[in-house]
């Protein structure tokens, strides 16, 4: 059998079941416009954006593209496991229980999978009338992320250990100083 290749079709990341994420192209126009509308600082909507389109620095595909700085693809907070999508965003121990200690706060219970599966729009409504009654839950993981992208480079660039507590303490920090609103 002959297979024809696709030039402008790029190859995708290694991801596990039931982890596996959608590719940008996999997105509804309405999600996008959702993603977009979303009131959120712009430093996490670049975090966020770069997770959906594959192109977030982690550890696997920075050793991929041979950046002479990372010489493993180890995660660098762990220490355990290879730091692929899902683990720089949920599946490193210390940020799974980042998120659960924000969404508790906010009176959410949810798996890690319904987490992961949220924040890659995998089991969102592909259209904007259901997708609009999530919007206050992905302003809220909104501001999980930017806690999670802001301590994973204190923890790299500044040698600054991840603690639970003082994670935990920056998130309530962040809320507190920002509230809802843009930055
Ligand atoms: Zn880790």
């Amino acid at each position: 059998m002959e297979y024809k290749l696709q030039k402008n079709v790029r190859s995708r990341p290694e991801v596990k079941p039931p982890y596996a994420a959608p590719r940008y192209i996999a997105m509804s126009p309405d999600q996008w416009s959702v993603f977009w509308s979303l009131t959120i600082p712009h430093r996490v909507r670049n975090f966020w954006w770069r997770l959906l389109l594959h192109k977030l620095p982690t550890r696997l595909r920075l050793v991929k593209f041979k950046i002479p700085q990372v010489t493993t693809p180890t995660c660098a907070i762990c220490q355990e496991t290879p730091e692929d999508d899902h683990h720089m965003v949920i599946g490193c121990p210390l940020k799974e229980d980042l998120w659960h200690r924000a969404l508790a706060h906010a009176g959410k219970t949810l798996s890690p999978v319904e987490i992961w599966n949220m924040v890659t729009f995998t089991t969102l409504p592909r259209k904007k009338k259901g997708l609009e009654d999530h919007t206050p839950l992905l302003c809220i993981m909104a501001r999980v992320l930017t806690t999670v992208w802001q301590q994973h480079w204190a923890t790299i660039l500044d040698d600054d250990l991840w603690s639970s507590d003082k994670a935990y303490s920056k998130y309530l920090l962040h809320l507190w100083q920002h509230g809802m609103q843009d930055d």
